[in-house]
């Protein structure tokens, strides 16, 4: 518990006592020993769910302390965790009972009060800081700030009543989607608008005070960033990778993107320059859509390691996860490159409905990596849990979907 710093815990300090590390890119880290926790110190983490559960594997292989607090009890992240506490985010004593057992605090997840992450950063650090995590956790702030910093985002209108609701859609004049401002995730909290739809049956279906409706994008593909930043201010981006929704839940995730050199090379760009102007502390996602004429438009941010990223424990040579935790930690950030292509699916709980699938099947190949979160109940559009096959192209993509189909059993084949 001791090496705490104060409640500012945005910027790198300046301080030249620590020499902790060197690194080919930065000669010596000017830092003060107080932004670095070493393996042995103890982290804990908001939520503990399966982002949880995975950052919660990769701080233990480094040697690490994890505390897991969460609302709910049993999650992912729990049986992994040395403590997990639970309690309502905002029960006090059991807040200041989280801070005093941890030397660093970060998140598996944004819906996090920010009073919570206030309360929790004037004890002890928190990384993401609750700023940043503040404008991720809202869409309008979030928009707010990528258009204001200049960032390439869909035409929008922030709306508070149905009366703005028709005057933005009368303003876009196209197909659109209405997203309530917070607490959206996997395409919930989304109405698809099309000019002359019924303005006040939507508004009163999205059933939420502050909302974005934006510009539906004919987009060719979408991809994702995942962008580490430390506190002492470096920042590396991980290879970009193409994903395939369905049903507004991500799917499929290829790895790399199949982009041209220049639009993956600005893609990672605009990430790093996000993860800069926000100055994260730990992993910003951007997911993008592709348009035809090769420009990139930034969807949204998540301040945390990412379900498109998965595939990273084993095609990159760092992890999303073991970077989430170097970066949250103040260590030198591993190296993202890549080892090996590959294709990640999700495993939804749709998979389970008439039985165990068939894990046999999957673990025969020997270049295919299960991974299972560890969920007692499978519920439709619940992540069970994901695979990743190792190799490149439409052939690895086919080969993947097809394992997938053929690990539900046969009585509920398709
Ligand atoms: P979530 O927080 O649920 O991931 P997103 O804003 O990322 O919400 O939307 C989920 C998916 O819906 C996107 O990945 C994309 O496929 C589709 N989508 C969202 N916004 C747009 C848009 N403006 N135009 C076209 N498709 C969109
Ligand atoms: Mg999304």
């Amino acid at each position: 518990m001791s090496d705490k710093e104060g409640t500012n815990d945005n910027e790198a300090s300046a301080a030249p006592e620590g020499k902790l590390f060197s690194t080919g890119k930065l000669e010596v880290f000017p830092v003060g020993k107080e932004k670095i926790f070493l393996p042995g110190k103890s982290i804990g983490i908001l939520g503990s769910g399966q982002l949880g559960r995975m950052s919660a594997m990769a701080a233990k292989n480094l040697g690490y302390r994890v505390v897991v607090y969460d609302a709910s009890p049993d999650g992912p992240a729990c049986s992994v965790a040395d403590l997990s506490i639970t309690a309502p985010f905002e029960d006090e004593t059991a807040l200041t009972r989280f801070a005093e057992e941890v030397d660093v605090v970060t998140v598996e997840f944004e819906n996090i009060p920010v009073s919570v992450l206030e309360f929790l950063g004037a004890r002890v650090p928190v990384r993401p800081s609750a700023s940043v995590i503040r404008i991720c956790q809202d869409r309008v702030l979030e928009k707010n700030f990528l258009e204001s910093n200049g960032f390439p985002v869909a035409p929008f209108r922030v709306i508070t009543s149905a009366a703005e609701l028709e005057t933005g859609m009368s303003e876009l004049a196209a197909p659109s989607i209405l997203k309530t401002a917070a607490l959206g995730y996997d395409g919930k909290g989304q109405i698809r608008l099309s000019p002359g739809d019924d303005t006040d049956a939507a508004w009163s279906q999205l059933g939420a005070p502050r909302a974005v409706l934006e510009k539906r994008i004919t987009f060719v593909s979408e991809c994702s960033v995942i962008c580490a930043r430390s506190p002492l201010g470096e920042t590396r981006c991980f290879p970009v990778q193409e994903n395939i929704h369905a049903d507004g839940i991500l799917d499929v995730t290829i790895a790399p993107a199949a982009l041209t050199a220049e639009v993956a090379t600005r893609a990672q760009e605009i990430t790093a320059a996000i993860a800069e102007k926000l100055g994260v502390q730990g992993l910003i996602t951007a997911e993008f859509f592709l348009l035809a004429d090769g420009s990139l438009i930034v969807n949204e941010l998540a301040p945390r390691p990412h379900n498109s990223g998965h595939h990273t424990l084993e095609t990159t040579i760092t992890s999303q996860f073991a970077q989430h935790i170097r970066a949250v930690c103040g260590l030198p950030l591993g190296s993202v490159e890549l080892r090996s292509p590959g294709v990640m699916i999700n495993l939804l709980g749709n998979l389970w409905q008439t039985g165990e699938p068939d894990w046999a099947l999957l673990l025969r190949e020997p270049e295919l990596f299960l991974h299972l979160y560890g969920k007692s109940e499978a519920k439709p559009g619940r992540k069970m849990g994901h695979f990743t096959l190792l190799g490149a192209g439409v052939s690895s993509r086919e080969r993947a979907l097809d394992l997938r189909e053929q690990m539900v059993p046969p009585t509920v084949k398709r």
